[in-house]
């Protein structure tokens, strides 16, 4: 008998919404125009992506005109950042983030520090929040911009974004907020975050791969990336990946409907499997705020194992989850998010993400939580075995 495999790694990416699917097929064979064409090819690949503007922008709370359709989260961020840094170097050259950001923020400020800007990196508390209080404090006469993401992808922790607005706009300075995980998970209306700028990415609720947008506000200073045919308002010149951008919008106008339901039935799942691991596997800590978080994810730290190993074992039982550890027989790496929780680096070593979505049920739970007690207790058993040889400690 073939096993059922279980896909638990939702924050790593989602499978495609039937519904997304059936909405982008028009747009691959016969709606094929190049959406800036005047005849009647291109006016119907036009429609497609203004009216999945108007659902995107819908689900954001803001005007369809504010919305960039990108290639994705990553490409949302760096024109964020680049963009603002561009237009307002003028004005300062002081960047505030926090060190739990995604790579595409992080590796995006180190860059412009490469080029001459300055950047503050905010810590977090145990729980991977930022003390808005710190934010406000940090903030420069030369400060141009301040990028905290709205949840994080490794522990789920929702950060005070509004707060941090606040305080920013109290100054002048521009708010961007990496939203990639939360849409669709959490409201994230852009009035009630108070941001400029929010970078979303459709393959994280359910849409395709290689497609999302940065909400631009009204007046916000902003330069492209790209340069080229003024498609997206000369934001993000290219032609539109119109069968993408109607799949993204299909997928925003699903989960805002069912938005409130979708976040209970997630919560419900996840907090039961946690207290079911904390009766079933001894020496684990859970990361993450215990109530601002997203309601799909858990970042579990199991002592005496290695995430990655824990990651290949669920793996051979059919069970897809993701490591926040990668440990190489002499080197380990713990991310940068774990490691800026203060978390031992003993018990940081055993990571793993566990993220629930679309068409996971009490009964995946179930069964990831016995691959997981079998695993746990192997793993253990090995580890005892090699540290008796004297062996490596970490496999
Ligand atoms: C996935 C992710 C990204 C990158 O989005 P892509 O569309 O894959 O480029 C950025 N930020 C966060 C928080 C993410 O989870």
């Amino acid at each position: 008998m073939t096993q059922k495999k279980i896909y638990l790694d939702h924050s790593a990416t989602t499978p495609l919404h039937p519904d997304v699917i059936e909405s982008m097929l028009p747009f691959l064979s016969s709606r094929f125009g190049n959406p800036s064409s005047i005849h009647g090819f291109g006016r119907e690949a036009r429609e497609g992506i203004e009216s999945a503007r108007i659902k995107v922008a819908s689900a954001l709370g803001a005007r369809p005109n504010e919305i960039i359709f990108t290639s994705g989260g990553t490409e949302a961020d760096n024109i964020a950042l680049l963009g603002v840094a561009e237009a307002m170097r003028g004005r300062g050259k002081h960047i505030v983030t926090s060190g739990i950001e995604h790579a595409a923020v992080l590796y995006t400020c180190r860059h412009l520090e490469e080029k001459g800007f300055s950047v503050t990196y905010l810590p977090v508390d145990r729980f991977g929040r930022v003390d808005p209080d710190a934010a406000a404090k940090a903030f420069r006469k030369d400060t141009i911009l301040v990028s905290i993401m709205l949840a994080n992808n490794e522990i789920g922790t929702i950060q005070p974004v509004a707060e941090i607005a606040r305080a920013a706009a109290e100054r002048g300075i521009v708010v961007h907020s990496d939203a990639v995980q939360a849409l669709g998970r959490i409201p994230c209306g852009v009035d009630d975050l108070g941001v400029n700028l929010l970078s979303v990415s459709a393959h994280k609720l359910n849409g395709p791969k290689g497609v999302g947008a940065l909400y631009v506000r009204e007046g916000t200073p902003i330069k492209p990336l790209f340069h080229g045919g003024h498609q997206e308002r000369d934001v993000r010149n290219g032609t539109e990946n119109v069968a993408g951008i109607v799949g993204f919008g299909k997928a925003c106008e699903i989960s805002s409907r069912v938005l409130e339901e979708r976040r209970k039935n997630l919560r419900a799942i996840r907090d039961a499997f946690q207290s079911e691991v904390l009766g079933a596997v001894g020496g684990v800590h859970f990361n993450g705020h215990p109530e601002h978080r997203l309601p799909h994810l858990l970042s579990i730290s199991i002592e005496n194992t290695a995430g990655d190993a824990v990651v290949r074992e669920l793996d051979k039982q059919g069970i897809a989850v993701s490591a926040g550890a990668a440990c190489h027989s002499q080197s380990v790496s713990i991310s940068h998010v774990i490691s800026a929780t203060g978390l031992e680096q003993r018990i940081a070593l055993g990571t793993v993400r566990i993220s629930f979505g679309l068409n996971n049920t009490r009964k995946d739970a179930q069964a990831a939580l016995s691959a997981l007690v079998l695993t746990v207790e192997k793993l253990r058993a090995m580890k005892d075995l090699e540290e008796s040889l004297g062996g490596r400690r970490c496999t």
